[in-house]
């Protein structure tokens, strides 16, 4: 590895013990740029290193609210405005339990490269809570919201930083998080949140558009392999909004999706998810109920539930995790391989330990692609939502779902196209890390010392 790489890991683990969620993502993406930094002694001259994994600005702020039953709850809020160097800050909001310093870090950091690649002017930012909604009514989470952007509030706008949703935070919180922001600003400003209602300036397909993304990433890789979509089984990890946009666009495609997981388990549909209407309708349901089970889908359509368990070995011509980080470690990993799986597509940020991807990448019959890559048309369409927000207009859903897939191929086109410039072969990963590198460096180097 390229020298001053290896010296600026070192330094990111030295400085930051207590975020391995950030290690680990600076050592992947970092660990792909070695023939870029052999190229531009430019940027190694400037410390585009050092600077990159440095945020511009991060902040936590105290969110206070009480509960049904006139108990006083304390979080902590955060936000992270990691890179402004292409376009203002972008990047949801997540509300968890386990929201820590490392977490949005790392999510902070794989969005700048993310969001590069969707090819629009957007920086990358990452947000949330240490605030568990599972159980919470609805007056509670509204409370929250009002709450958490009080605090917020004066540090974002339309050019500055623009949050979205992510877990925990669909378009019911950036309802109520818009209110707060529009009665406190007194000023329409829609274009300070993307996730909208349709009411009130949201893009048609933004809730789809993370899932769809997926699915035309994966229809561009099997085409460069010579597969078609149709007839194709995936494994799906995950029963959220993303699993969500993946088994409705899959009905589309002709594709089954054969699992779903959740923190109680998996459920196997081998007739497939994805073959009726009223059984993706249901996964929107099982969320909004903020029970976190996919037992009831088994429950519900009588098909096996595999209690405490996940996917991973379930046979499938593709693997997508589509959950949460980290879920897929070494042993898992092998798995995955040991089924037969050709395509591994990673969809939820970071679902692979470095060594698993490590691992995955070193099989010969195995197509890897990641996830900042694939997950990408949910910025992407985003950034769309801010478009039409600026120019106070509404694009059809037809419109935006074209410009999604245009988005998606180029996405697949430039990662692959970055990869073999410097010699790798058809490596989406390193591919990706590198185009989407290489965009905001060049940024960065023009805008100067700073
Ligand atoms: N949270 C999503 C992501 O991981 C969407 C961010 C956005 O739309 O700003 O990319």
């Amino acid at each position: 590895m390229n020298a001053y790489i290896s010296s600026v890991i070192e330094n990111v683990k030295a400085k930051h013990q207590s975020e391995p969620e950030f290690i680990q993502t600076v050592e992947e993406v970092l660990s792909s740029l070695s023939p870029v930094m052999d190229a531009h002694p430019e940027y190694e001259k400037a410390d585009i290193l050092n600077r990159i994994v440095e945020p511009e600005r991060m902040f936590t702020f105290r969110v206070v609210w009480t509960d049904d039953n006139g108990n006083v709850h304390t979080n902590i809020g955060y936000r992270c405005q990691f890179n402004g160097a292409i376009g203002p800050y972008k990047g949801g909001l997540r509300f968890q339990k386990n929201v820590c310093p490392s977490i949005i870090k790392f999510l902070g950091f794989e969005q700048i490269f993310k969001n590069a690649l969707t090819g629009l002017p957007i920086g990358g930012g990452k947000g949330g809570a240490d605030f568990d909604p599972t159980g919470r009514s609805e007056a509670e989470i509204m409370r929250f919201c009002q709450s958490f952007m009080s605090a917020l509030y004066r540090y974002i706008g339309p050019n500055v930083d623009v949050p979205a949703g992510d877990m925990g935070v669909g378009s019911r919180e950036i309802g109520y998080l818009f209110g707060q922001y529009r009665r406190l600003k007194g000023a329409w400003e829609n274009g300070v949140l993307t996730g909208k209602g349709f009411t009130y300036g949201g893009s048609l397909t933004r809730p789809e558009a993370t899932g769809y993304g997926a699915m035309y990433y994966l229809k561009e890789v099997l085409r460069h392999e010579g597969e078609d979509i149709k007839g194709k089984t995936i494994a799906v990890s995950g029963f959220g909004n993303v699993a969500w946009g993946i088994c409705k666009k899959a009905l589309q495609m002709g594709a089954k999706v054969i699992t779903l997981s959740g923190p109680d388990g998996y459920i196997l549909d081998e007739e497939g998810v994805s073959t009726s209407e009223e059984k993706v309708a249901y996964l929107l349901e099982m969320r909004s109920s903020n029970r976190n089970r996919v037992k009831d889908y088994a429950d519900k359509f009588g098909v096996p539930f595999f209690e405490g368990e996940k996917p991973w070995g379930v046979k499938a011509d593709v693997m997508m995790p589509a959950a949460t980080q980290n879920d897929v470690g070494l042993e898992s990993a092998k798995r995955i391989v040991a089924n037969g799986i050709k395509y591994y597509i990673e969809v939820a940020n970071m679902p692979t330990t470095n060594e698993a991807l490590e691992f995955l990448k070193k099989q010969e019959n195995m197509i890897v692609a990641p996830s900042k890559a694939v997950n990408a048309g949910g910025v992407g369409v985003s950034a769309l939502e801010m478009a039409q927000n600026w120019e106070h207009l509404v694009w059809s859903a037809e419109e935006v779902d074209a410009q999604l897939h245009r988005m998606m191929e180029n996405i697949v086109r430039t990662s692959a196209q970055a990869a073999e410039e410097y010699g790798l072969g058809y490596d989406l990963v390193a591919g990706a890390n590198i185009a989407g590198f290489k965009k905001v460096a060049q940024a960065m180097y023009e805008q100067g010392i700073f």
